[in-house]
Formats: structure tokens, sequence, C-alpha cells
């Protein structure tokens, strides 16, 4: 057994630990984890400073999760969008491929509740029929590998995975999402990423959320990615109480680049049920993007996005720089609310067009019928019954 594998096994998994651990009423944690189940590995575990900080608010369980039922399970609407239970394909030219359902924490703001820590939700059966559906369309090029985690598996069910993905031509791009990095990062080991070699290009899609989780193990986790040629962007969820705050946020992306982690999204939290003590007012993420464009390197500088409910997609959103128009100048505002103008393109009208009439299209002209307009028929009325 590898070493993440025996941290795996001594996560504080049960009502019971928390019971024991956290003096959780023992009614209470079990409910919290009938409604989604808890894993939390001793290194994230490791994590935590005081109760309720940032770690903690992430993995405990909370009362208030009990108390938020009428938020749709699948906000994002991806069951309507799979056609078969492991693949999501909504986006023309690439699909979602679930591999697995179990993570090595289950975070308590996940998405995909409804399926995450189920592990008959996913199986080897559908795996193959994933497989089966990405062959048969060609317009696939690039495959998200997700789950739950798809490091939850082993080195050697990965590797049956990406031979067969790379055995179809047409796919040319395989990403992992994966949080592995962030909370387990023991799972990224030089075997690992000797083995992702074989099937490049891949990307990987980490999620760190908070500075106090670059820590040493996470950069090495990530160097040992980079220098096997994956590049790591990171996918941050923007919450209440862990990074709802644009210093935190500054932090995190600097940290995060320092580690060679490219930051690419900060997601406005889902409508999921059981998360909604999460969410945060939109205005406060278009605080934290005024706050990271212009007072850091564009490279720390990811998209802030809502992923529309109900499946519209990702939307992105700005803080307002263009301020208006005066004639042909545009009047903006920088990055420390300076303004400036600057003078647009005019652009040329079309000009008429001449057009030559020639001698036969002369003759068509002067010999069409005029047409009159359609005037309405006036008919006698017949006496009903002639
Ligand atoms: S690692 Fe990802 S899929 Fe797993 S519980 Fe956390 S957010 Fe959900």
């Amino acid at each position: 057994m590898e070493l993440w594998q025996e941290m795996l096994r001594q996560s504080v998994d049960s009502g019971k630990d928390l019971v024991d651990r956290f003096g959780f009423d023992k009614e209470l944690a079990d409910r919290l984890n009938k409604l989604f189940h808890i894993r939390i590995n001793p290194y994230y575990l490791s994590l935590i400073r005081y109760p309720g900080d940032p770690i903690w608010l992430q993995c405990i369980p909370d009362a208030v999760e009990l108390e938020d039922r009428n938020a749709p399970e699948d906000p994002l609407n991806e069951d309507a969008d799979s056609p078969v239970p492991s693949i999501t394909h909504r986006y023309p030219d690439r699909a979602l491929f679930l591999v697995t359902s179990q993570c090595s924490m289950y975070c308590r703001f996940c998405t995909r509740k409804r399926k995450v820590s189920d592990s008959t939700k996913i199986n080897a059966k559908w795996i193959q029929q994933g497989l089966d559906y990405i062959a048969a369309h060609p317009e696939i090029r690039d495959i998200v590998l997700s789950g739950g985690d798809p490091l939850m598996v082993t080195d050697y069910v990965l590797e049956r995975i990406l031979s067969s993905l790379r055995e179809i031509p047409h796919v040319e791009i395989i990403r992992l999402g994966t949080k592995m990095p962030c909370v387990l990062p023991q799972r990224i080991t030089p075997k690992l990423v000797k083995m992702l070699k074989k099937y490049h290009p891949i990307y990987v899609n980490t999620h760190f959320n908070h500075p106090w989780e670059c820590t040493p193990e996470a950069e090495k986790a990530c160097a040992l990615l980079a220098d096997a040629g994956c590049p790591v962007g990171n996918q941050a969820v923007l919450m209440k109480g862990v990074n709802d705050d644009p210093d935190v946020m500054l932090e995190l992306h600097r940290k995060l680049l320092k580690m060679r982690v490219r930051p690419y999204y900060i997601y406005q939290a889902d409508l999921t049920k059981g998360t909604n003590h999460f969410r945060t007012p939109v205005r406060k993420g278009l605080e934290i993007m005024d706050k990271l464009r212009g007072h850091t390197s564009g490279l720390a500088v990811p998209y802030y996005v809502i992923d529309a409910p109900g499946g519209g997609g990702k939307i992105p959103l700005l803080p307002q720089y263009v301020l208006g128009r005066n004639g042909k100048d545009i009047i903006l505002r920088n990055f420390k609310y300076e303004i400036y103008t600057y003078p647009d393109v005019e652009e040329e009208q079309p000009e008429p067009q001449l057009v030559v009439e020639t001698k036969y299209r002369r003759r068509r002209r002067l010999t069409e019928k005029k047409v009159v307009p359609n005037e309405p028929v006036k008919r006698e009325l017949e006496p009903v019954g002639k």
C-alpha cells in the first residue's frame, strides 16, 4: 500500500469520529454524515489552526447544512446532458468523464454531492460506456477526467483509462480535474507523474481555496506535475468565511503562481442543496477582481465566473472599466480609479453601391407589370338557403 492510501485509511470518516474528536452531538453527527458523507484525511486535518477557521469550514460539517433543503441537488443540470451515466456532454467539442465517486476529502461545499461519495453512482461498466461514447463521437477533442477525484483510482486503473483514451484518434487533450495537490499532495508521486508523461498533452486543474493550503507538501506536488510537463491551473470557489476577502485572494493567487500553478477560475458558489451558507453577494467577487487586476501580475488574475444555474455554462464577470463614451472617445478607468480617454477608431460606413443598369435589365424593368397591392375582394353576399 502506498503512503497516500495508508493516509486515507486514517481519515476521519464517521459520525462517531465527529463525536469523539470534535464533541459533536451524536444524533447531529449521524444526520450530517447521512446528508453528505464525511471524509477528512490526516494531512488536510493537520492544516486546521482553530475551530471555525477557513480550513475547518471546508471540511467539518455544520448544522446549517440541514436547514437548506430547497436548493436543487443538480444545480448545473449536468444530468440532463448525460447520454451515459459517466459522461456530461454539454459543449460541442469537449466532455466531462466521471471515473470515480470517491475523494480524499469530502468538501462541504461540493456541487456534485448527489454523486460524490456514493460508490453505486459510478462503476466499471459505466466507465467502459463512457469510453465507447467518446469513441463514437468524433467531435469530442477534449476530455475532462473528473468524479469524485480521478486520482483516487490506482495508477494501474488510471493508466488503463488514459491509454484507452489515447487509442481514440480524435481525443487531442486530456484534463485531470483533481483536488489532490491541495488536499492530499502525497498522492502526487514520481511514479504517477512518470506514467502521466506517456499520455501527453495532459493538463491538470486543481483546486486551492485559501493561502494556508499552499504548504511545502503542496508545492512539491505541483512541482512534480509541472516538471512532468503538465500545465497546472487552479479553480477556486468563492466562499463566505473562507476566502471572501480581497487580501486573502491576493495572497492565494500570488502563492499559487510561486508554486507554478496558473490561476484559472474563481467560481461564484453554486446553488447546491446544503451549501447556501457559503454563498456571497456577487458584489464581493467583483470587489476581489478589482483588487487583483493591476495590483498584481496579470498571470495571477483568474476569470471570475458564475456557472449559470440550469446548465447555461460559465459566464465571466468583470468590474466596470468602461465608464462611457464621449463622441468617438471611450472613457475608461484604470485599477487606481484614474480616468483616461481613448480615441476609438471611427468605423467607416459602407458606401452606397452604384448599379449600372444594363440594356437587358432596363428592358425588363420597363416591361415588368406594375404590382398593385391586393385589395380585398368584394363579393355579393348570397342569401342563406338559396
Ligand atoms: S474534491 Fe471535488 S468532487 Fe470531491 S468533494 Fe471536494 S469539490 Fe466535491
